[in-house]
């Protein structure tokens, strides 16, 4: 299928427009103009099954969601600085879904925010400047928080400040020695700050490791590194913004697969279905001289709206029951993916929890080399047959799957069979 002339000319006046810095996906690029559950639908009126979308994961559209966005835009849309009971209301809320020690939940607007708040509290907290992240983590976009963003690549500059240590790796260490290993690399991380002069204040990670390339399991491995980095007199932040909110399916925020409290919890993206707020939370201590030194005030963050945006989330996860759908529905898409891998070969590895789960692409089984190739191909594959995915990693070869929450069963089925499809002639 070749670009048509209305969406070229829209590309050359996109570039004009925005500049260099944006992307599309696809060579083809998708022109979408609507959406509803795990259906999106471009121009033409061609139907898109979305296995990607994170964000709109209560479904895209929702009118639950929706509704209870525009009724409160149509009654009152203020800031902070002004009574209102669901801003309340829902941040207790938030609170009753972590551990009692986390006390307190920041609202603002963005995940990157989220965790620029995070590293301002945790810096002022601990009176540190250090910060440990996985070597191709993603946390943000602003100044401070693009330091934490390797996977942006080298022109970022870290400064002295920002170590690296390797994410898990599923094909090289054994389950059994993930958390040991984990840990050891943070020992050597913050031996080699101090060499600097430089303090360890935190160690920040995605607790599914999603930019890294998807790495859930062994359940309970991440507990090692968080004593230590608490032992070297650090904290630890959990970024809960692609692994919150049901998407692993056993719980409904990530790090508690790993048996851990954080010092403190960032989360974003879907907890507005695509309304923009994100959150902090954190135990009383971390922002206790902060909280009366610095104030805090965001514009948008956790306006009324976007409080109502968030409960409406919240009641559709229950009412749902969605986090029990990423359970059931993710088991089946795993079980598919794995038998995809065995039948058709070059799949190193199989991995996920809930519905977050990744195909890890390889040219051939002894050496494991990464298979960027196939893994392009698979994907375009799907995007000509209707289905939506991306491929990440180092290596460009891991495929990374991401259904909306309220997949069932007769969407998962039609997603394996085009995963099959495209396995099949690539
Ligand atoms: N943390 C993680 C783990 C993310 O995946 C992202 C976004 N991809 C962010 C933070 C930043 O969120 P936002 O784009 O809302 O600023």
């Amino acid at each position: 299928t070749q670009l048509n002339v209305e969406d070229a000319a829209l590309i050359a006046r996109r570039n004009d427009a925005l500049g260099p810095a944006y992307r599309l996906f696809y060579e083809q690029p998708l022109h979408l103009v609507r959406g509803e559950g795990v259906w999106l639908w471009d121009k033409d009126g061609k139907a898109y099954l979305d296995c990607y979308n994170n964000v709109a994961s209560v479904g895209h559209c929702h009118p639950k969601v929706v509704n209870a966005i525009t009724g409160q835009l149509g009654i009152l849309n203020t800031h902070t600085r002004y009574l209102h009971d669901n801003v309340v209301n829902y941040a207790e809320r938030l609170l009753a879904t972590m551990p009692d020690a986390l006390a307190h939940i920041m609202f603002a607007c963005t995940g990157s925010e989220a965790n620029d708040l995070a590293l301002r509290i945790a810096r002022s907290h601990t009176r540190r400047q250090g910060v440990i992240v996985t070597r191709l983590a993603y946390h943000g976009l602003t100044e401070a928080v693009s330091e934490l963003s390797p996977s942006l690549g080298d022109f970022v500059d870290r400064g002295a400040r920002v170590r690296l240590i390797p994410a898990p790796n599923a094909l090289t260490v054994p389950p059994e020695e993930q958390g040991a290993r984990l840990a050891a690399d943070l020992a050597i991380a913050i031996a080699e700050m101090r060499q600097d002069g430089i303090e360890p204040a935190a160690l920040i990670v995605d607790t599914l490791f999603s930019s890294d390339g998807l790495y859930p399991d062994p359940a309970g491995f991440l507990k090692p590194a968080v004593e230590l980095i608490r032992a070297e007199g650090g904290i630890f932040i959990a970024d809960e913004v692609q692994a919150g909110f049901a998407r692993t399916g056993d719980q409904f925020w990530g790090f508690q697969r790993h048996d851990i409290i954080p010092d403190m919890v960032t989360m974003g993206k879907p907890m507005g279905n695509g309304f923009p707020v994100s959150g902090v939370a954190m135990r009383h201590d971390m922002v206790e001289e902060f909280g009366t030194k610095a104030r805090y005030f965001n514009t948008f963050g956790g306006s009324p709206v976007a409080a109502a945006a968030g409960m409406a989330v919240l009641d559709v996860i229950e009412g749902e029951e969605l986090q029990q759908n990423a359970r059931s529905i993710g088991r089946v898409l795993k079980q598919g993916l794995q038998d995809i891998g065995t039948h058709r070969g070059g799949v190193a590895d199989v991995r996920g929890a809930g519905m977050f789960l990744a195909m890890e692409c390889v040219t051939d089984h002894d050496t494991n080399a990464p298979d960027a190739r196939r893994a392009a191909h698979v994907v375009n594959h799907l995007r000509q047959n209707g289905v939506l995915i991306s491929a990440t990693g180092p290596g460009a070869n891991i495929l990374k799957i991401r259904p909306p929450l309220v997949m069932q069963q007769p969407d998962a089925e039609r997603f394996l069979e085009a995963m099959d499809a495209a396995f099949a002639t690539g």
